[in-house]
């Protein structure tokens, strides 16, 4: 290539650095080379596919116009990804790499670092003293990124921290729910920490594991007693993943002191992976106890809250990590390829800072794509287990898993068998014949029929769809 092109290049640069500004410019171009310039087309390359795909979707015009004020006679564009392996060949040998860090090095990198902890509000005497849940620094409503799946959830939270002793409660219960890594947690010990900062109040923040495991250990201590006074004292009352409630002493338990706490006017927050009218295993009541107060669902994390969470995240791991910096383009394209959930955002993060720490390399969008295709592979949906369907369907139905491999054809056990063996056939691989050996021996067709007739039903029945969509939900996790 002549080295007229370059200077023309070189023009080009400057005009689209000065009408995009420095930092697009430098996110997007600085890594874009001229390969050659053809009668009516200039032809350029970028070191990744994503680089690639977003320059032609967001800057193709500008870049063409750049170069039409500079060379009237273009017409077209033609980007190339450069290919690795000329890259490697022509790359020069790298410094040897120096050792790598120590383990503990890394798991500062979810921020358990003491340093961090003394920024926070420590965790009040009485949370500890009642026997809370554990409290992640990093949970707290600084860090909670606000979009629109959890406005009204993160508002409500807040209004329901901010409260006084004293004050009348405006929702009680505030009741969550949301799907896995959508930021329940978050939410709900954001809650915590604030309202413990408020010296005034005790507020506890339990696991309904450890709601009930603290109930069943004061039961085997004859302290029941005590620990249901204890329960009664405090303010503000947040419970996590109720779905895990079971037992029908604890249930009971939990039904008592929801109600005592609600009457007395203090504070009931709870979040669940489902609304209260899904939480079957729990009586009626507590059901409509927990309906009556104001329920609100976080969906999924748009694009833009993705971005903005990955933003606040690398700003907190610069805290720990000094050299460790992810440019724009990496975030952009993790927001975009890593859609499940939270979780999964924090886990590609996760990655480049380990990688970057291990190699000294800084992060690079080629770096990103491997390492995010790498973990995009955990992500692909859970391999399920004909046995796990049936014992999920058996409880959900409320009959055995002997029941459904039974030849008993009663409504009860008929319906509950035909969604097992839809979703045997939907969700794992197995064939149709292997499918009726394992519903106790049935031949094909029988399962192909019961395939076809909940497909059917599906179609035309909401409340079917919606339940088969849990069990799908609950058999993914
Ligand atoms: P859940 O309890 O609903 O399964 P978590 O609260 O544990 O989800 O969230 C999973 C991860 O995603 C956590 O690391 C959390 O900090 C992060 N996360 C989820 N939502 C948000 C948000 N709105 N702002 C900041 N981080 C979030
Ligand atoms: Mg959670």
């Amino acid at each position: 290539m002549t080295s007229p092109d370059q200077e023309l290049w070189t023009r080009v640069k400057e005009r689209l650095r000065a009408e995009v500004g420095p930092e697009v410019f430098s996110s997007w171009f600085a890594r874009m080379d001229l390969e050659s310039t053809e009668d009516d087309t200039v032809k350029h390359s970028v070191p990744t596919r994503f680089l690639k795909s977003w320059i032609q979707s967001h800057y193709a015009e500008r870049l063409l116009i750049c170069w039409q004020k500079e060379q009237p006679a273009i017409r077209r564009i033609e980007l190339t990804v450069r290919s690795a392996v000329l890259r490697t060949l022509t790359q020069k040998p790298k410094a040897p790499e120096p050792p790598p860090p120590q383990r503990g090095e890394l798991r500062e990198a979810r921020g358990n670092g003491g340093e961090q902890r003394a920024t926070v509000p420590p965790v009040s005497a009485a949370h500890e003293a009642l026997g809370g849940s554990p409290l992640d620094p990093r949970l707290s409503f600084e860090t909670f990124v606000v979009g629109r799946s959890n406005t009204l959830a993160h508002a409500a939270g807040k209004q329901v921290a901010q409260g006084r002793r004293g004050e009348a409660v405006m929702f009680n219960p505030l009741y969550i729910h949301a799907g896995v890594g959508l930021g329940k947690t978050h939410l709900l010990q954001s809650i915590a920490w604030a309202g413990n900062a408020a010296t005034d109040r005790k507020v506890l923040y339990l696991t309904a594991e450890r709601f009930m495991y603290g109930f069943v250990a004061a039961l085997r201590t004859q302290n029941a007693l005590a620990f249901k006074e204890a329960l009664r004292t405090i303010d503000v009352l947040v419970i996590d993943d109720l779905q895990f409630l079971q037992g029908k002493q604890t249930q009971a338990e939990f039904c008592h002191t929801l109600n005592a706490l609600i009457d007395a006017g203090r504070q009931v927050v709870i979040a669940s992976d489902r609304p209260p009218s899904d939480l079957e295993s729990l009586d009626e009541r507590v059901r409509s106890r927990l309906a009556g107060g104001l329920v609100v669902e976080m969906g999924s994390l748009g694009e833009e809250l993705r971005l903005e969470i990955l933003k606040s995240r690398v700003a907190a791991a610069k805290l720990h990590h000094a050299g460790f910096d992810v440019p724009y383009p990496v975030l952009v394209f993790i927001a975009k390829t890593v859609t499940h959930n939270g979780r999964d955002l924090e886990g590609a993060l996760n990655r480049l800072l380990a990688h970057s720490k291990l190699t000294s390399q800084p992060v690079t969008l080629e770096m990103a794509e491997r390492e995010v295709r790498d973990l995009v592979r955990p992500m692909e949906p859970k391999r399920i287990k004909i046995e796990e369907i049936q014992r999920v369907v058996a409880r959900q139905y409320n009959v055995s898993r002997a029941d459904l491999l039974s030849s008993r054809r009663t409504a009860n056990v008929v319906r509950p068998r035909q969604v097992a063996m839809y979703l045997a056939k939907t969700l794992t691989l197995r064939s149709l014949p292997e499918i009726g050996r394992r519903f106790g021996g049935r031949d094909h067709t029988t399962v192909l029929h019961a395939v076809r007739k909940i497909e059917n039903l599906v179609n035309n029945d909401a409340a079917l769809a919606e339940e088969i969509e849990l069990l799908k939900r609950q058999l993914q996790e």
